[in-house]
């Protein structure tokens, strides 16, 4: 079923979502997991700290030894963090305890040496408390970090340095994460020379494949099939037919409506049903999208900018909810520096470099030239500025929303006052 008419940029996000399945899950070892989503709850089962240890180098002792001070107390003996205590302390007495160590029973304070006459030296030691602990002092209570039974991550928690760090302190070697989503990436165009040999008259190089296969890359998806197909039907039929395997397959280019734009029809003889064509956006307004034979399939314009925003816009949220994350793309409040006259009945997706001010103001401007083959504009930008359907003008001062580039360092977006 093909819609005559474009659709609304909401209309195209809410049939992409309804289309995009469930995501299965894989076992990943720990040291490949950085970036994926958890697919299941990770439990606790042990308690971290695994035991009572002492939280600074100093003696361990009974807060009831030392209630009147300056007083001396016999060191006993000595525990390092890895070793166990071997004996209770005994009244009137201390045990020398290194940071980590275990705390030995009978004592429930630690005194930091620099309370103290510092380390005894020789047998028959004493050592001197300038100060009363309290009790509990500088003891790091086992469990009190994480304890056994803990839901400690939730499913759907992208892996951060942090997560990984956790798991390994709860001894979780593996965990059950979403798969990567896998992509192929098919340019189109009897113009498009992918080496760097030299261009012959009526030659572009393809930007578009790298380029796509790099936000996919970043997006947490694989690239598993990369080809440029030429306008005709049979090798755009060819390439169809060759990537429609990932989950995805993303196609620049000949969805428009020129005489060699044969992706629509090559599709649909693939047996790929269309969903949509055309959105009422710039750029992007051919973005065609369908599914067949278990892919996606995204038709993205060719234009260098069209595919890119397109990607960003459609592909990415379709991509991170494969990979299991679901979380919304972060937006912002701005103030538009420059006038900006629009299509009314248009979404604009502008390429725009915002930053923040010392008051704290995020303000943006737009990156240059907003044609949709200006491709520098791409680079120089940090953000998608929305300028919404039902807006002819939109006035420097207005408040807009802005979208940061997901590679774009927020630090542009915060205010750098230490
Ligand atoms: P099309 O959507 O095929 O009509 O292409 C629209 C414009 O994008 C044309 O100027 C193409 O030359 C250009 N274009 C198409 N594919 C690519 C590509 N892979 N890399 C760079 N430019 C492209
Ligand atoms: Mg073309």
């Amino acid at each position: 079923m093909i819609m005559v008419d474009p659709i609304s940029v909401l209309e195209a996000r809410r049939i992409i979502r309804g289309a995009v399945g469930v995501p299965s899950f894989e076992s990943v070892q720990r040291d490949a997991l950085l970036g994926r989503v958890l697919a299941r709850d990770v439990v606790a089962r042990e308690d971290t700290p695994p035991f009572d240890n002492s939280a600074m180098d100093g003696f361990a002792v009974r807060a009831e030894d030392l209630m009147q001070v300056p007083r001396e107390l016999r060191l006993q003996s000595a525990v390092r963090a890895g070793e166990q205590s071997q004996e209770p302390l005994t009244p009137g007495s201390c045990i020398q305890v290194m940071t980590g160590a275990p705390v030995p029973d009978q004592a429930n304070a630690v005194v930091p040496v620099e309370w103290t006459s510092g380390w005894p030296r020789g047998e028959d030691a004493k050592v001197r408390f300038e100060r009363a602990p309290g009790v509990g002092q500088h003891i790091r209570r086992a469990g009190r970090d994480v304890r056994s039974g803990d839901r400690v991550l939730v499913a759907g928690r992208v892996v951060t340095p942090p997560v990984i760090g956790m798991l390994a302190a709860l001894g979780c070697e593996s965990a059950d994460v979403y798969r990567r989503p896998t992509v192929a990436v098919l340019a189109t165009g009897d113009e498009l020379v992918s080496d760097g040999s030299p261009l012959s008259p009526g030659q572009i190089r393809n930007s578009n494949g790298p380029g796509l296969s790099a936000q996919c890359r970043a997006a947490g998806a694989e690239v598993v099939f990369e080809d440029v197909a030429r306008d005709n039907q049979e090798s755009v039929s060819d390439a169809i037919s060759r990537g429609l395997q990932g989950d995805i397959l993303l196609i620049s280019g000949g969805v428009s409506v020129g005489a060699y734009d044969y992706v629509r029809p090559a599709l649909e003889a693939a047996g790929v049903e269309i969903l949509f064509w055309r959105v009422l956006q710039r750029p992007g307004k051919p973005l065609a999208f369908g599914q067949g034979n278990g892919s996606l399939v995204f038709g993205l314009p060719g234009n260098p900018v069209s595919s890119a925003v397109c990607f960003e816009q459609y592909v990415r949220p379709a991509l991170r909810r494969l990979a299991g994350d679901a979380s919304p793309p972060g937006r912002l409040r701005a103030v538009l520096t420059d006038d900006v006259e629009k299509k009314r009945d248009l979404h604009y997706f502008a390429r725009g470099v915002a930053g923040q001010s010392d008051d704290g103001q995020i303000s943006v401007a737009l990156a240059g030239a907003q044609g949709s083959n200006i491709y520098s504009s791409m680079v120089q930008a940090n953000c998608i500025v929305h300028l919404v359907a039902g807006d002819e003008v939109v006035a420097a001062g207005s408040h807009v929303e802005i979208e940061p580039f997901s590679w774009a360092p927020w630090s542009a977006f915060c205010n750098n006052g230490a």
